[in-house]
């Protein structure tokens, strides 16, 4: 491609709103535009690099067995009132009517979609098992879409869904997807972490994420270092910690505390260390409120707290009592009080009175309050140690670019998707599903992919794989050499962005790093001087100068020799 001729619009400035570098870069460098809050627009170089991942992405899960339909963006109310999620989706489902009054949604997933094709399709169990995919536009409306690419509302997602006989093979195609997830992300040349995760809307007994190491990921991730699991710290089991209780209770004592709320605010009012400070949650749940209690140094995971009420639906209920948050406190109240290990180590702590403007001092367990359920309900935090080996846990952020779910009878049972098995039963088919955020792999590839000057693509996404670079187009001599390199690299097969553009170097070479093509192959003084060019790899780790008839010769061992390194 030729950058005269292309929509390549890099800027010198940062966008405004982008906090994180990929977010950032991939504006700067030309790659996409923002058109509204989450929806974007692929450029040229953009889209290069989205065909590039998407060939990847078929190849390895065709490989896995899968085949590619493509399903609608846009479904009809009934289909989610039968599998029970119209109305528990919540917000992100962006619902609206017709012209018919009829009611309708925009895709954030498309398990009910397919479950119902193969429901129509699928008779006997001679047809399992069956595992689709295609690569499609999901629209979620986030509450914070941001980012980028990372966090968008209308994004492209390759999801598969498999389709099996019984529970043995339906776990048998989910270690076959998540083997392909390895393969890709390895492929693609990041260095990732698979994690046991929470279900979250998707629903399913078990699953990972594929999660991207990097400082700006929104979730975290603990990895034992003795026993190796790894989890999303918010499943992270967390080993019960052992108590000293050097002192003896006092009698528990109202004290006035104003205004005070937090943790942080009541700490400092009484002169107290969070951890002293018991932080009390109201969860709202289908089977009513609980009034959760952790240690103030502590976050309460809901996915946790959710396995151990053995729960579907929780979240933090809003303005049920009146009083700011943290005024509420376990003591003489009539929610059930689901508690962390940890609070069972508070001795002369701090609850919320449930009144305004106070709290208890002296509050110990279980002589003040006893909960009906102790649980390990936290977080991951670093030294905790490591629930199933006691083994230290160490934390890391992470972006979760994949999950992979196996979902059981959940939506073939409601949705009826049965078939008849060798003795003519009727069974429901037993599913697992498998997700790959395409635009945030790009974004999670540049987090870890770039330096103070720009992007340094794996050759795996390089939009191109060589930047051939005329210095001066004016001089014919350099440039018809440059016409002919350009001609003859594509002929053998390299993709080559050729800036002939009338510009001056330094420009040039800005933007060459800034696009970060893994090669740069520049046509200048030193062809006139001594009849070489220059090839120069972005990530500094060799640059050459060659007679330009060796150009192609010493491009393809470059490239060939990093394909072979990621596999
Ligand atoms: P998150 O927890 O980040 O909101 P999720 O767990 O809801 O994501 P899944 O339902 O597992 O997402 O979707 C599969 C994949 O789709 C994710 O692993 C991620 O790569 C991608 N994805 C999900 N939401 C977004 C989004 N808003 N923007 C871009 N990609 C997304
Ligand atoms: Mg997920």
């Amino acid at each position: 491609m030729k950058m005269s001729r292309a929509l390549i619009p890099t800027l010198r400035e940062d966008p405004k709103d982008a906090e994180v570098i990929s977010h950032k870069l991939l504006v700067r460098a030309g790659f996409i535009r923002k058109v509204a809050a989450g929806i974007y627009t692929m450029l040229p170089l953009g889209l290069r690099t989205l065909g590039k991942l998407m060939a990847l992405v078929r190849e390895e899960i065709e490989r896995a067995g899968a085949v590619e339909i493509q399903m609608p963006l846009v479904q009809p109310k009934e289909l989610w009132t039968s599998s029970g999620r119209w109305e528990f989706y919540g917000k992100e489902l962006l619902r609206f009517k017709d012209r018919k009054d009829q009611e309708f949604c925009l895709a954030p997933t498309h398990e009910e979609v397919v479950t119902e094709l193969v429901k129509n399709e699928v008779r006997s169990y001679r047809q399992l098992p069956l595992i689709l995919y295609q690569i499609h536009t999901k629209f979620r409306d986030e509450i914070r879409p941001r980012f980028g690419l990372m966090r968008a509302r209308e994004f492209l997602m390759k999801d598969a869904y498999s389709f099996d006989l019984s529970e043995a093979c339906a776990r048998q195609s989910y270690q076959t997807m998540y083997s392909a997830y390895e393969r890709i992300f390895r492929r693609i040349g990041l260095k990732f972490e698979a994690v046991e995760a929470d279900t979250g809307a998707i629903g399913g007994s078990l699953s990972h994420e594929f999660q991207v190491l990097a400082p700006t990921g929104e979730d975290k991730i603990a990895r034992c270092n003795h026993c190796k699991k790894a989890w999303n710290a918010e499943l992270a089991p967390v080993a019960k910690p052992a108590f000293v209780m050097p002192e003896s209770p006092l009698r528990k004592e109202k004290v006035k505390t104003g205004d005070a709320a937090t943790i942080e605010e009541v700490a400092v009012v009484l002169g107290l260390h969070p951890e002293q400070i018991l932080k009390s949650l109201l969860i709202q749940t289908e089977r009513g409120p609980y009034l959760a209690v952790v240690r103030g140094d502590r976050i309460l995971s809901l996915p946790k707290f959710k396995r151990s009420v053995g729960v579907v639906e929780a979240e933090l209920a809003q303005d049920l009592t009146g009083l700011p948050e943290g005024q509420i406190g376990p003591i003489g109240q009539a929610w059930p009080v689901v508690a962390d290990y940890s609070v069972a180590g508070i001795q002369n702590g701090v609850a919320g009175a449930n009144e305004p403007g106070y709290h208890w001092v002296n509050v110990s367990y279980p002589l003040d309050f006893e909960a009906q359920t102790l649980a390990d309900l936290t977080l991951a935090q670093e030294g905790d140690c490591c629930g199933v080996c006691e083994g230290p846990l160490s934390l890391s952020r992470g972006i979760e670019v994949g999950q992979v779910f196996y979902l059981g009878t959940k939506y073939s049972k409601p949705m009826e998707a049965v078939f008849l098995d060798a003795d003519g039963n009727k069974k429901p088919t037993v599913m697992g599903c498998y997700g790959i955020g395409i635009g945030r792999t790009i974004a999670a590839t540049v987090e870890q992919c770039h330096d103070d000057q720009g992007i340094l693509w794996p050759v795996s996404l390089a939009p191109f794989a060589v930047h051939l670079v005329l210095l001066d187009t004016r001089q014919s001599e350099l440039a018809l050499l440059a016409d002919s390199l350009y001609s003859a690299l594509m002929a053998q097969g390299v993709d080559v962005l050729y800036d002939d553009r009338e510009e001056r170097p330094g420009v040039k070479f800005h933007d060459a790093d800034l696009i970060g093509l893994p090669l740069r192959l520049t046509i200048g003084k030193k062809y006139k001087e001594k009849g070489l060019v220059e090839i120069k790899a972005r990530d500094a780790s060799f640059t050459e100068d060659v007679p330009p008839e060796d150009a192609g010769k010493r491009i393809h061992a470059f490239l060939s020799q990093q394909g072979m390194a990621n596999g």
